[in-house]
């Protein structure tokens, strides 16, 4: 249902049913007010017709006294011949003698009305003489009211100039032939005999005009009044509809993103007033929006550096400082820092640095210094400046890094605090990650006894030195090295003091080579280190090194029943072509020359021609 059709069933509802039935009231009550003058008018009317009657009844009573005069003096033989004769002179409508209560003489019309009365002794009898002068007709005719009358006797109409007057009522509302009347009646007026009454009739028609110019300035001042209630009401709707399409475009507009052009405010009216809130709420969308952009283009940012990191292949120092950028971004901080140290106990080390001007570097260490006393989360300002820090690592625990960000003029709330930790757990989480990572790394490489690179990491890192050599022309020298009856050590000793003995020899070859030798486990006691940059008496001088220094070792007993000592004999041999098999081979081969000639000794694999020839 339209606003429109709505605004006008309201319309019809308040206005035109009460209207409606206001009309009606009216209308009865006109109605009511004709019925009721011509019922005044008929009692007037009546009033004159009953005047009337009793002006006839004493006209009557003087002929009554003038012939009372004359009964006594007739005898009663002539009675009916002389009074018949007198009442025709006097032109009498009825005559009536009375004796004791009986009628004697009963002469003229039985419609006669109006009777006058005289009484007269006759003897010690007394005689009332009743005689009326005119008939209910003649009286009717000569009211000349103009007006219907009807007399009547009981029930018995005597007179009337009323058509079919015994159906008339004897009051209130009657229908003659079709034509409304109000009728009024008298009381019980003296007859001859049973009292009679009158009616008289007044025509409702005849108050007809004034009613209907009642009726037609009821009907113009209620058509009137429903007129300008409808011109209202339209005018009224139209203006609502005009505001509510306003406000109906505008939203449209909204909808479509477009902030631009705000609803008109018109009065301070509820319209005015939702027109204010309707702006104000466009505003408010549209700060958001740009808010919202702001955010995104933030969070685009974010998700650029994660994919930076990942594609760094979970490289710890771009991970971290990814970590403070993001709580950077994340709480609207203006400068940041994040420590972390490798193991508890170790100093925490700044591993990442964004915008933080030295001037704030005491307020920074405040906060930090406040979350090592074991502070969860710590705040420093000063002149303006707020700085927050949040730990590395499980609350309760010994801190692994500190993230302290900091601004200008605006302190941290407490859902900024909140996502300040919640960022440091996720990084410390990352960094956890990164260091099981780096782990799982180290062991892939790492001989677990002894703690040497494995054969694997052995064979990659020679196969990458010799893509060098056969690049840029270098020597390498590769020693091998077999521990001497070392069978024999497990047999006597045991297993486990046999990986004593391991875990001694590797650690001489560690110390032994250099930095950039790297030294391995080839495979059961067998052990190797490449040297990069190496002749063959540099290597055989290094080989003779370890060899000597395992000769030297003096490992205690399990049971600690004394010192074991042992020898090693060594194979040494060394490339500059890059050729890894044949270089192993030649290494290998010198090792066994050296098992061959006796033991605990070195052995140097044939002298290449190349090197021979003095490049
Ligand atoms: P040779 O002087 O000829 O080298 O004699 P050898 O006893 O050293 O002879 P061989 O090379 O046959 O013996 C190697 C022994 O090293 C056999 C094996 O049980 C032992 N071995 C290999 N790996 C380990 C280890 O990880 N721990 C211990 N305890 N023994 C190992
Ligand atoms: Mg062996
Ligand atoms: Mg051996």
């Amino acid at each position: 249902m339209s606003f429109r059709i709505r605004l006008i069933s309201f319309f019809l509802v308040i206005v035109l049913i009460p209207m409606l039935a206001m009309g009606v009231l009216v209308f009865g009550l006109i109605d009511d007010s004709g019925q009721a003058k011509a019922q005044a008018r008929a009692n007037g009317l009546l009033t004159s017709a009953a005047s009337i009657y009793a002006y006839d009844q004493a006209s009557a009573r003087g002929a009554a006294a003038s012939l009372a005069r004359i009964v006594p003096t007739v005898p009663s033989s002539q009675l009916r011949s002389r009074l018949g004769r007198a009442a025709a002179q006097a032109g009498l409508a009825r005559l009536e003698l009375i004796r004791q209560g009986k009628p004697i003489l009963d002469i003229g019309s039985r419609t006669a009305v109006a009777p006058g009365v005289a009484a007269f002794h006759l003897g010690a009898t007394i005689t009332t003489v009743r005689v009326s002068d005119t008939t209910a007709d003649q009286f009717v005719s000569g009211l000349g009211l103009g007006s219907g009358v009807i007399v009547r006797e009981g029930t018995q109409v005597l007179g009337s100039n009323v058509m079919n007057a015994s159906a008339v009522g004897a009051s209130g509302s009657t229908k003659v032939d079709g034509v409304g009347y109000e009728a009024a009646t008298s009381g019980p007026l003296p007859g001859f005999g049973v009292p009679v009454r009158l009616t008289v009739l007044s025509a409702s028609r005849s108050t007809a005009t004034s009613l209907s110019s009642s009726r037609a300035l009821a009907a113009a001042f209620i058509a009137g009044f429903l007129l300008l209630a409808l011109s209202f009401a339209v005018i009224a709707s139209r203006g609502l509809q005009s505001q509510l399409s306003a406000f109906l475009r505008a939203a449209r507009r909204l909808g479509s993103g477009d902030f631009s052009a705000p609803v008109p405010v018109q009065g301070n009216d509820e319209f005015g007033m939702l027109a204010r809130e309707f702006n104000s709420m466009s505003k408010q969308l549209a700060e958001r929006m740009e808010q919202l952009q702001t955010e995104r283009a933030r969070l685009r940012e974010s998700i650029r550096r994660a994919g930076e990191t990942f594609a760094s292949n979970l490289d710890r120092e771009g991970l971290l400082t990814l970590a403070m950028k993001t709580a950077m971004d994340a709480v609207e901080a203006e400068f940041g820092r994040l420590s972390v140290r490798e193991q508890v106990g170790d100093p925490l080390v700044e591993v990442a640095r964004e915008n933080t001007p030295t001037e704030v570097e005491d307020l920074v260490l405040e906060a930090e210094r406040k979350l090592l006393e074991g502070e969860e989360l710590a705040e420093a300002e000063q002149a303006g400046v707020f700085v927050a820090s949040a730990p590395l690592g499980a609350a309760g625990r010994v801190a692994k890094g500190l993230l302290t960000v900091g601004r200008r003029g605006r302190g941290f709330s407490s859902p900024d605090l909140t996502l300040l930790r919640s960022l440091a757990w996720q990084a410390t989480l990352a960094l956890e990650n990164v260091e099981l990572h780096e782990e799982v790394q180290r062991q892939a490489v790492t001989d677990k006894l002894t703690g040497l690179i494995n054969h694997g990491r052995f064979q990659e890192a020679l196969g990458s030195e010799m893509e060098q050599v056969r690049r840029y022309r270098y020597p390498v020298g590769l020693i091998m090295l077999d521990i001497d009856n070392f069978k024999q050590i497990n047999d006597t000793y045991g297993h486990q003091q046999g990986d004593r003995v391991l875990q001694a020899v590797a650690r001489v070859l560690s110390e032994t080579s250099r930095e950039a030798d790297s030294a391995s486990r080839y495979g059961g006691e067998e052990m190797a280190v490449v040297l990069p940059h190496t002749d063959l008496e540099g290597s055989y001088a290094i080989a003779e090194r370890i060899r000597t220094a395992v000769t030297r070792l003096r490992i205690p007993l399990l049971n600690g029943d004394g010192l074991i000592q042992l020898t090693a004999s060594l194979g040494v041999a060394v490339t500059t072509e890059g050729n890894k098999n044949e270089l192993i081979a030649e290494a290998d081969a010198a090792l066994y020359q050296a098992k061959r000639d006796g033991k605990n000794r070195t052995m140097r694999a044939p002298v290449p021609a190349d090197v021979t020839s003095g490049e």
